[in-house]
């Protein structure tokens, strides 16, 4: 058993290592407090276990953050463990809420504007903002996100499935600095997500088991669907999939600059309003 522990640690701490130097390379800047964001899940919870350790060791600050989409049966539940590991590694924790947001949590929001596709997609766009709104608060220089193999393998697919380089090449982790927006890195991101539950479980940690009663909905599905298939046909898929991104993000250089939304002043993909705007600037309150 020790051997596995010694593999994950060994594993991410080398990853968290390798993108920070990337990041604080490529943006001067040095990373004297972390955020990491917590859902309450066994990667968040596992992530903020290793994260921990690695702070204290080079004494940088780190509070979590965690999104309150106000989801009936499930996400309180799900804070609530994400508080008491916090609680029970001294670690501070921000909650920020969707009704913070838009004056309504994701259920209220749903009947109000039923979405025509996946409630996924409003609930993306609303979590991407108040993850960068709260992190900017927090004055974090960088924040943590607990993507697990599977997730990262799932979003190349995905983005190449689209046809979307430009946001293949926008993924975290982050190697530069974009205005207004607080780069994301993924040490976890090496790690199959079944040994990241393993891992968990294995060291006894408080973590939510459960599932979003939205999750059966999501496009991702399609994804993990097919993911876990060609993996178990030809194995070794998901690495290849994040070595061939690697690949490419190094030979198109520095991302496009993000630009900011003339409307909110946030950062936007396009010149236009972003998409927070775009979708949702009736319900800011
Ligand atoms: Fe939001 Fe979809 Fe995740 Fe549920 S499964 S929390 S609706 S993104």
């Amino acid at each position: 058993m020790s051997c596995f522990f010694h593999s994950i640690e060994k594993n991410v701490d080398k990853e968290l290592r390798q993108q920070l130097k990337k990041l604080v390379s490529n943006s001067s800047f040095d990373v004297k407090k972390m955020g990491i964001g917590l859902s309450g899940g066994k990667d968040s919870s596992v992530a903020l276990f290793l994260l921990n350790k690695f702070c204290n060791e080079r004494g940088i600050e780190l509070i979590g953050l965690s999104v309150d989409e106000g989801i009936e049966n499930y996400r309180s539940a799900s804070l609530d463990c994400a508080k008491a590991f916090c609680d029970k590694l001294k670690v501070r924790m921000n909650i920020f809420s969707y009704k913070d947001l838009i004056g309504m949590t994701l259920g209220e929001l749903l009947i109000n504007n039923p979405p025509a596709a996946s409630p996924c997609s409003p609930c993306g766009i609303l979590r991407r903002r108040s993850l960068n709104q709260m992190a900017k608060l927090s004055g974090v220089d960088c924040l943590i996100l607990g993507h697990n193999l599977d997730d990262f393998a799932q979003t190349i697919l995905m983005n190449h499935a689209r046809g979307d380089v430009a946001r293949l090449i926008r993924m975290a982790p982050h190697q530069y600095v974009q205005p207004g927006f607080v780069p994301r890195l993924l040490p976890l991101r090496r790690i199959p997500e079944q040994e990241v539950y393993l891992y968990a479980i294995l060291k006894e940690m408080v973590f939510h088991d459960g599932d979003c009663p939205y999750a059966g909905k999501a496009q991702r599905n399609l994804f993990r669907k097919t993911l876990l298939e060609l993996e178990h046909k030809q194995p070794g898929t998901r690495h290849s999939l994040l070595s061939g991104m690697e690949k490419i993000r190094a030979n198109s250089g520095p991302p496009i600059k993000l630009s900011s939304c003339p409307s909110c002043g946030e950062p936007s993909g396009g010149s236009g309003p972003c998409v927070f705007c775009r979708d949702f600037s009736s319900f800011t309150v």
